[in-house]
C-alpha cells in the first residue's frame, strides 16, 4: 500500500474511532500493514482525535522503529499478529466502554444474540490480563491470533481485518453486541441450528 494514502487511511480511522466514542484521550493504537514486513503505528501518548497523518510511526516486523517517534508501548501485539497472520493488513486496539465493562467483569462477548454478531465477529475469545506493554500480554495475545476479535480482561478491547475498515467494522460492531448484551439481561442466543446456518453463509 502507498504509504502517503496509508498515513491518511490511518489518521482517518483514529478520528473515526474517537468521533464514536469508541476510544477516549490518548487510549488504545492502530496500525496498518504498508508492505510484507512493515507498518505504521499510532505513536505513544497521544489523543486520536488530534494525529495528522505525519504523526504515524513507521516500523518493521520485527519492532525495529524506522522513522517517526516513539511508537505506542504495545506496538508487541501489533507486530505479532502481522507475523502470524499474513492476511492481516490492519490491528485496532482500544478501550470502548461497554467492551471495556465486559472485560473487567470477565464476561465473555455473546456474539449469537443477533445474526450480524455470528457473521461479522464469530467466536470473541477473552484475552487473559497482563501488564499492557508486556511479553507476557504478546504471548497471551499471540494464544488467539485466530480470531477476528478479542476482549482484553480488564482492559479492552482488540481487531484484525483485511484493511483498515475491516478491523474497524469489527470494532465498531463488537462495541454494539457488547452494549446489546448489557441491555437484553438474560435473553438467549440465537438457536444453536440458525447459528450454524449462519456460519456457512
Ligand atoms: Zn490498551
Amino acid at each position: 500500500m502507498n504509504e502517503t494514502f496509508a498515513r491518511r487511511s490511518l489518521a482517518d480511522i483514529c478520528s473515526r474511532l474517537y468521533d464514536r466514542g469508541l476510544t477516549v484521550s490518548a487510549g488504545g493504537n492502530m496500525s496498518v500493514r504498508t508492505g510484507p514486513e512493515e507498518i505504521l503505528i499510532t505513536p505513544s501518548g497521544v489523543n486520536k482525535g488530534m494525529l495528522s497523518p505525519e504523526d504515524m510511526v513507521r516500523m518493521d516486523i520485527e519492532g525495529e522503529v524506522l522513522s517517526g517517534g516513539k511508537p505506542s508501548i504495545e506496538h508487541g501485539f501489533h507486530l505479532a499478529l502481522y507475523r502470524r497472520n499474513p492476511r492481516t493488513n490492519a490491528v485496532v486496539h482500544c478501550h470502548p466502554l461497554y467492551c471495556t465493562a465486559l472485560a473487567v467483569m470477565n464476561r465473555k462477548i455473546r456474539s449469537g444474540l443477533t445474526p450480524e454478531g455470528v457473521i461479522l465477529l464469530g467466536d470473541v475469545p477473552m484475552v487473559d490480563y497482563e501488564t499492557p506493554g508486556s511479553e507476557e500480554l504478546i504471548r497471551a495475545v499471540e494464544m488467539h491470533s485466530d480470531a477476528r476479535a478479542m476482549l482484553m480482561r480488564r482492559h479492552g478491547a482488540l481487531t484484525q481485518g483485511k484493511d483498515l475498515i475491516e478491523a474497524y467494522n469489527r470494532m465498531e460492531e463488537l462495541e454494539f453486541q457488547a452494549k446489546l448484551q448489557m441491555l437484553v439481561g438474560r435473553t438467549g442466543n440465537l438457536p444453536r441450528s440458525e447459528i450454524e446456518k449462519l456460519v456457512r453463509l
